[in-house]
């Protein structure tokens, strides 16, 4: 029933060779096994690694050569340009572009579909038509929602840390590609930089998988509903929802007016990270600074009754 657990780091040789598990860091069984279902869950052979950022620099790390350029999504995860920039003395360029439109000349195109928290989503056609190989991070939508392999991506990226694991309580990466010698090529980074998630990791995500399905679907339903209402609220000026998928971003009238609406909610949890079972809301503001509107709230809709957080909502709204 259970899926089994081998955390071993290292496996006996058979008959005097390595088999196909023999020390951790290049694979091991329980990881394997996730990465089977992640795999067909995308349509490609996936890779597990210890987080989504650490899915970003193997990304870079395999793809990407010194000097090199990254067109990146405008309004995409603010993380993603902040490592490229921590990465500039390796050689590490990037440009941001509207990825509504084709990308500019580049190395590697970075799209992010929808982005958080804009929730924007890229031109897939216009990115395939690029020469250079095109990374999407598909977080925010899932594969149950947006496959960017069927739409010409080369490679799709996922914080297993968000839906996929769906508890707040594992952090993960995913790639996934259809390419069988960029899967090897990715590999060979995640074992040499040691960038792997562990076997206890792997078989939380797995579990988590298992429930995927009606745990989205439940929490696009109340959030749609809540959309709805946020909409039609005095206190609220702008709600971004793509129409799919757990997250919605709104904007009240400013930074303090958001901070009192964070304050003030007693069911919704006030903390960062996203596609949990557990809503959460927060002031973006405070991370990525004026890339965003100052009054913007993002709130990532867990399984909690809608009724109730909506109550929570409307009278936090009252503050804002
Ligand atoms: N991609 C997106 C869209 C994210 O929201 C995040 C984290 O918030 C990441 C990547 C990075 O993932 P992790 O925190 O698992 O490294």
């Amino acid at each position: 029933m259970a899926a089994p657990l081998d955390r071993s780091a290292t496996w006996p040789y058979e008959g005097g060779e390595p088999a196909r598990f023999s020390y951790a860091r290049a694979d091991h069984p329980t990881g394997a096994a996730v990465e089977k279902e992640l795999g067909a869950l995308d349509g490609g052979e996936a890779l597990l690694v210890s987080s989504g950022m650490a899915a970003v620099t193997t990304v870079v790390l395999t793809l990407l050569r010194p000097g090199g350029t990254i067109a990146l999504a405008e309004g995409a995860y603010y993380g993603h340009a902040v490592l490229f920039r921590h990465l500039g003395p390796w050689g590490v360029r990037f440009v941001e572009f509207d990825q509504a439109g084709p990308p500019p000349g580049a190395d590697l195109v970075f799209l992010e579909a929808p982005a958080n928290p804009l929730l924007t989503m890229p031109d897939f056609e216009a990115a395939a038509a690029h020469p250079a190989p095109v990374v999407c991070d598909a977080t925010v939508a899932s594969p149950l929602r947006v496959r960017p392999l069927e739409q010409g991506c080369d490679v799709v990226l996922h914080s297993a840390t968000k839906v996929l694991g769906g508890h707040d309580d594992l952090l993960a990466g995913v790639l996934v590609t259809r390419e069988a010698g960029l899967r090897e090529r990715l590999h060979t980074t995640r074992r040499l930089t040691g960038m792997v998630a562990s076997a206890d990791t792997a078989w939380l995500l797995r579990r988590g998988l298992r429930t995927l399905e009606v745990r989205l679907a439940r929490q696009e339903t109340t959030a749609r509903r809540l959309v709805e209402r946020l909409a039609a609220h005095p206190a609220v000026t702008t709600v971004r929802y793509p129409g799919f998928s757990f997250l919605v971003s709104f904007d009240v009238a400013d930074g303090e007016a958001a901070s009192r609406v964070e304050r003030a909610l007693t069911t919704i949890v006030n903390a960062t990270s996203l596609g949990g079972v557990t809503t959460k809301i927060e002031a973006r503001h405070r991370w990525e600074g004026d890339r965003l509107p100052s009054g913007l709230l993002r709130l990532s809709v867990g399984l909690e009754d809608a009724e109730v957080l909506w109550a929570d909502l409307e009278r936090a709204l009252s503050a804002a």
